[in-house]
Parts: C-alpha cells; sequence; structure tokens
C-alpha cells in the first residue's frame, strides 16, 4: 500500500485522488491487492509470485489457473502481462535478441520485487475504419514522438485499462498489426506508474455509500478500470521491447488476446457455476424448486457452465509449447470457450432473474434489516418458502442483484462482450485455428464427392 504514494497522478469523478488507500472510490480495491500480497507471503528470501512462475506442463498450467481464482483483477493482469512476454521471447531472441534481453531483465524485476503489471493495449482509435497512419489526429494511436539516444518520448492513451490507477508497471503493446509507415506505432515497452507525464482517469462499479453490505459481490471483487494518458512519457531504451518493427507490432496482441482469454474463460467458469448455485437457492427460497419452467431454467445453466468449464480444461489439456519449453493455452479451445461464455452470459443471466423475481431489485438492506421497527416486516414479508429464513432470502437477492443487475452487473455484461478483443476478436481467432480443411475432406467424402486435389 506504501508503494502507491509515489507520486502517481490519479482523478476519479472531476478531482484528483489525494490518497489511493484511503479514497472512498479505490480502498477497498488496493485491499484487495494487498490482501493478494498476503495470501502469496512466504518469507522464503528467494519467494516469488507463485503466478508467475513458467509453466513447463500442461498441470503446471491447470495448477496456475488455479491459483488464479480468488485473485484481485490486477493479480491476474499481472499474470497476463507475464505470460504474454514470456510467449512472444522465443520470437524476440530469434529477430531481435536485444529486445528479448530487455524483456528477460524486465520479468526478472517485476519477479524480483514482486510488482503489480497492467495491459495497456487498446488505443483510442479515433476513427474505427481508417488505420493509425490515416487518422486525422496523428495521437489516436500511441506512438513515439521523438526518439533521443538514451530512449523515445511516447505520447497518446491508452483506454479501458484495468487497475492502471493501482499497478506499478504499465505494459505497453500496439493494439494491433501496423504497415508500412506506421513504424512509430510500432512500439511495445514498460512505463512505471509515477514516470512524469503519465495519468489516469478512474471508472469504477464500486458502491459509493457508505454501507456495502447490500452488495456482498462487488464489496470483494473490484477494481478501477483507467483512462490512460500519456502526454509525453520517456522511456528509456533498457524498458524498450519492440521500436519501429511493425513486422512485430501484432506479436504482442496475439499473446496478450490469448492469456487475456484464458484469463476470462477460468473468471466465467467460476461465475457460471455461481450462477446456477444463485438460482438453485432462490428457486428453493422461492418454493420453486420443483416447478418445470425453472428446472428447464436451471438446467440451461448447469449445461452452460458445463460447457465454459470444458473449455478451459480442453485449452489446457491441448496446451502447446515454445521452442524454449514454455507452455501455453490452446488458442481454438481457448478462444472457442471465452466466445461462448462471454456470448451466453446475458442470456444465463435472463435466466436466474426470470426465476428470482422482483426483489432482486426491491429487497430492503440489511441496514433496513437491523432497524428494530423494521426488522419483523422485513424478515415476515421476504419469506417465500418458510423453509429458508426472510433473511437468507433477502441476501440471496442481494447477491442476485449485486451480480447480473446493478453496476457490476453492467459491467458484466459490457465487459464480457468487449474484453479480450470483443466477441468478433474471438470468431475470428476461433475460426482461424479450427480444422476447417479436415471437416470439409468429411463433408466431400460423406457427400460422395471426390478428394479434392
Ligand atoms: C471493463 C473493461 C476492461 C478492459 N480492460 C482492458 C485492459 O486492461 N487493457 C486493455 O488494453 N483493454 C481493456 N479493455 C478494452 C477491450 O479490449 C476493448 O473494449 C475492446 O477491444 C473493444 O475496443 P473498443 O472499446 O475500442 O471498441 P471498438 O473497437 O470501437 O469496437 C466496437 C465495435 O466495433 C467493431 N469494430 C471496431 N473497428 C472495426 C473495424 N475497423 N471494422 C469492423 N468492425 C469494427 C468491433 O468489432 C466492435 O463490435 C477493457 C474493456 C472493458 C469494457
Amino acid at each position: 500500500m506504501d508503494s502507491l504514494a509515489d507520486g502517481r497522478v490519479s482523478y476519479i469523478d472531476g478531482r484528483r485522488i489525494e490518497d489511493l488507500t484511503t479514497d472512498p472510490t479505490t480502498r477497498i480495491a488496493v485491499g484487495l491487492v494487498a490482501d493478494c500480497y498476503d495470501t502469496f507471503y512466504s518469507d522464503d528470501p528467494g519467494a516469488r509470485n507463485p503466478l508467475l512462475a513458467p509453466p513447463r506442463s500442461a498441470a503446471a498450467l491447470r495448477e496456475i489457473v488455479g491459483l488464479l481464482r480468488g485473485v484481485d483483477m490486477l493479480a491476474h493482469t499481472t499474470f497476463t502481462s507475464v505470460m504474454t512476454l514470456r510467449t512472444v521471447l522465443p520470437q524476440l531472441q530469434a529477430a531481435h535478441p536485444e529486445y528479448a534481453e530487455r524483456v528477460r531483465a524486465h520479468l526478472d524485476y517485476v519477479a524480483d520485487n514482486d510488482l503489480r503489471v497492467t495491459e495497456c493495449i487498446t488505443d483510442a482509435k479515433g476513427h474505427r475504419a481508417l488505420s493509425p497512419s490515416k487518422q486525422q489526429d496523428v495521437d489516436a494511436y500511441l506512438r513515439v514522438v521523438e526518439r533521443r539516444p538514451d530512449g523515445v518520448v511516447i505520447r497518446g492513451a491508452k483506454l479501458h485499462i484495468t487497475g492502471a490507477s493501482l499497478a506499478h508497471e504499465l505494459f505497453v503493446m500496439p493494439t494491433k498489426k501496423m504497415g508500412p509507415g506506421e513504424e512509430d506505432y510500432a512500439i511495445a515497452c514498460a512505463v512505471p506508474a509515477n514516470a512524469p507525464g503519465l495519468s489516469t482517469i478512474n471508472t469504477t462499479y464500486a458502491f459509493r455509500g457508505e454501507d456495502d453490505r447490500h452488495y456482498p459481490m462487488s464489496r470483494k471483487r473490484q477494481m478501477p478500470d483507467c483512462f490512460v494518458i500519456f502526454d509525453d512519457v520517456f522511456v528509456p531504451n533498457e524498458r524498450i521491447f519492440l521500436d519501429g518493427q511493425t513486422e512485430f507490432s501484432a506479436l504482442f496482441a496475439h499473446s496478450l488476446g490469448l492469456w487475456e482469454r484464458l484469463g476470462g474463460v477460468a473468471e466465467m467458469a467460476h461465475d457460471a457455476d455461481l450462477l446456477v448455485g444463485l438460482a438453485e437457492l432462490v428457486s428453493e427460497a422461492n418454493g420453486l424448486g420443483r416447478v418445470a419452467h425453472v428446472k428447464e431454467k436451471i438446467s440451461e445453466l448447469v449445461i452452460y457452465a458445463t460447457l465454459v468449464r470444458s473449455g478451459l480444461e480442453a485449452a489446457i489439456a491441448h496446451a502447446r509449447s515454445t521452442e524454449d519449453g514454455f507452455v501455453y493455452p490452446d488458442e481454438l479451445y481457448t478462444n472457442a470457450a471465452k466466445y461462448h461464455g462471454a456470448a451466453e452470459f446475458n442470456t444465463m443471466a435472463r435466466n436466474l432473474i426470470d426465476i428470482a423475481g422482483g426483489s432482486v431489485l426491491t429487497a430492503p438492506t440489511i441496514g433496513d434489516l437491523e432497524l428494530p421497527e423494521l426488522e419483523g416486516h422485513i424478515r415476515q414479508y421476504m419469506t417465500g418458502n418458510p423453509d429458508v429464513s426472510g433473511e437468507d432470502r433477502l441476501r440471496i437477492m442481494h447477491a442476485i442483484r449485486d451480480m447480473v443487475a446493478d453496476a457490476f452487473g453492467g459491467w458484466h455484461y459490457v465487459t464480457n462482450v468487449q474484453s479480450g478483443g470483443g466477441l468478433y476478436a474471438q470468431r475470428i481467432v476461433t475460426r482461424k485455428h479450427y480444422p476447417m480443411k479436415e471437416s470439409v475432406a468429411m463433408a466431400r467424402e460423406a457427400a460422395g464427392l471426390s478428394p479434392k486435389e
């Protein structure tokens, strides 16, 4: 927590944040990050964050994905950033060993100091149909504006960056493949959070009031997303991992996409089981556990949860390896599972809301329940099935609202569609890695056509 007092510049709601550790909008997220440090703490002098250990087998990858469960989002982005850099290392090494050397040194620096890293890939992008060099505003994509003997100066903005205000390091990379003439946009580097010229504007779904007990989910799972401004930020040579080699500009983005989506699937597999559990609980609390249409909706939820987890398992079971033995998840299963989990999430949330009823939105708060003059009435009228107390039913309703029907629910709704490059990106990558030739050959044979030469 002390490390955040390093002069970084961060804003929210039209004001500068003086102290991230006490500000009501970021305090809880900071606490969650600190708790994760405690979870993995070891007094072994050589200890390193286990999330950053390079997996050397599918079993090791499975173990690490298991560790992600329950960690804060910044630990997640640290994991994703580090794994991305490890995945690109062999290709960088082959073509630009000097960059690979810097990446290795930076990975050691992050691990030795147990730093938190955020992924800065999404640019402001300007006119979506135009490439970076065709934009009216040349800064719509982050670019190098000056090259000096000791480093470069970068300008631009990276948007929606999870946890950027709380991280120690920002891992900056191009959002897509750059073409000839776009060398200045082909920049990947590491920027410390307190670099002069860097500032973050926070948004958060965190509850702004004092008593957040009726937000049982988001009080334990929150992280600001940030609009990050690079206003002529100097980056020294040793922190530059790519500068001008357009043919490598998409390498980082592809690799980040894979790890980001794997992390997303792991998160969605957990959330899917949570949706099933909440649906089962609320149907019992409402006294409708045996009703056919309710059971059908829960069955759909069960199938959804099982398929998302199957995709995660398949992505790990079919893991691949770089030349240097670093294991990464399978592209096809990772992308297909991420797409399915994200695209169907909102339908599954609808099932849950459908089963639960209007109290999802209107149940009195825990504070209301504690008022002596209200307690009896609330307990009485919140009771559905008498086997479940009115208080338990009220708490279940709050959990559902927080998860799928409030600010955190809205965040889920948009994030599932947009994160990891959006649904479109997952469709493209899935199709690219699908064994289409084999399927077409099967179809030709089934239709009695001659095999294609
Ligand atoms: C809560 C949240 C957290 C996020 N965290 C991070 C993070 O930590 N780091 C990070 O770098 N990013 C992060 N993202 C960004 C996320 O990856 C992007 O939102 C996503 O890639 C879409 O980009 P965009 O928002 O600019 O939308 P757009 O790119 O404008 O996309 C909107 C729609 O337009 C389509 N589209 C865009 N351009 C074209 C085109 N040329 N041709 C055809 N169709 C097009 C897209 O497919 C999509 O359907 C986060 C997003 C959210 C919502």
